[in-house]
């Protein structure tokens, strides 16, 4: 009964959600009229951008100011041979077009800095923070709490991945990045995939289930992972969930 009726194309497109009593019609509708910013179209954001846009997420918004080099091809599953040396959100938008023409992807070919952030979180409804690096973790917490979005984090470890969703601005108890982390690590403290490897399918599944999360939290659907570390160990085949606990004292969501 609203006015975002689907055409005859998206109930086959996506009949396999519209059968499921938790997504639906609506939840499609809320699918389609959603706004998700996407930092980082590299190991992580293959994968969430790839799920997000066949699930018919309407807006997709692209942070990366990279070009697609030949060893990120191992893992970067959203970039193919053919596009080696152009912008990343380029090819992450034209291969998304080629699944999802009904997507809208809005290319942002920077950095985040303290700049830029506010005004580009600001036009989205949920960030899913992709990026391989503490400083743009850090502002990305920040700015999402001052500014009432959802976060849905991931970070890789060679054979290792974390994921969590921050919503600290709804209130105690959702804890912030910074509750767990109050300060950004040196620079060169945790080397980046590039120096320190990866097995590529561990970040498919680790973004995967990043964009799980963040259908999740756009369909207000099951468990949110806030207040919850998600722990995946490959060699191990083991995930596990640390509970992550709202700071008092934290320097962007304490109550000091
Ligand atoms: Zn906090």
């Amino acid at each position: 009964m609203s006015d975002t009726a689907l055409t005859e194309a998206q109930f086959e497109r996506y009949a396999r959600h519209l059968i499921l009593a938790e997504v639906g019609e609506e939840g499609q509708a809320r699918l389609m009229a959603a706004r998700v910013l996407v930092v980082g179209a590299g190991g992580l954001g293959s994968p969430v951008l790839l799920y997000l846009a066949a699930a018919g997420v309407g807006t997709l918004g692209i942070v990366d100011d990279d070009t697609v080099d030949l060893s990120n091809l191992q893992r970067q599953i959203v970039h193919p041979t053919s596009r080696l040396g152009a912008p990343k959100v380029e090819s992450a938008r034209r291969t998304l077009a080629e699944i999802n023409p009904e997507v809208v992807v809005e290319p942002h070919a920077l950095r985040l800095d303290e700049e830029n952030a506010a005004r580009l979180v600001a036009a989205y409804d949920l960030v899913a923070d992709g990026s391989d690096n503490f400083a743009t973790r850090f502002l990305l917490n920040d700015v999402c709490h001052r500014l009432g979005k959802t976060l849905v984090a991931a970070a890789l470890s060679p054979f290792e991945g974390q994921l969590s969703t921050f919503k600290s601005h709804l209130g105690p108890p959702h804890p912030c990045y910074r509750c767990l982390f109050p300060e950004a690590p040196p620079p060169d403290a945790v080397p980046r995939c590039e120096e320190a490897g990866i097995l590529g399918a561990v970040a498919g599944v680790v973004g995967t289930l990043q964009a799980t999360e963040v259908l999740k939290e756009l369909l207000g659907i099951g468990e949110s992972l806030s207040g919850k570390l998600l722990v995946y160990d490959a060699l191990r085949s083991d995930f596990h969930r640390i509970k992550l606990p709202r700071d008092p004292a934290c320097p962007t969501c304490g109550q000091t």
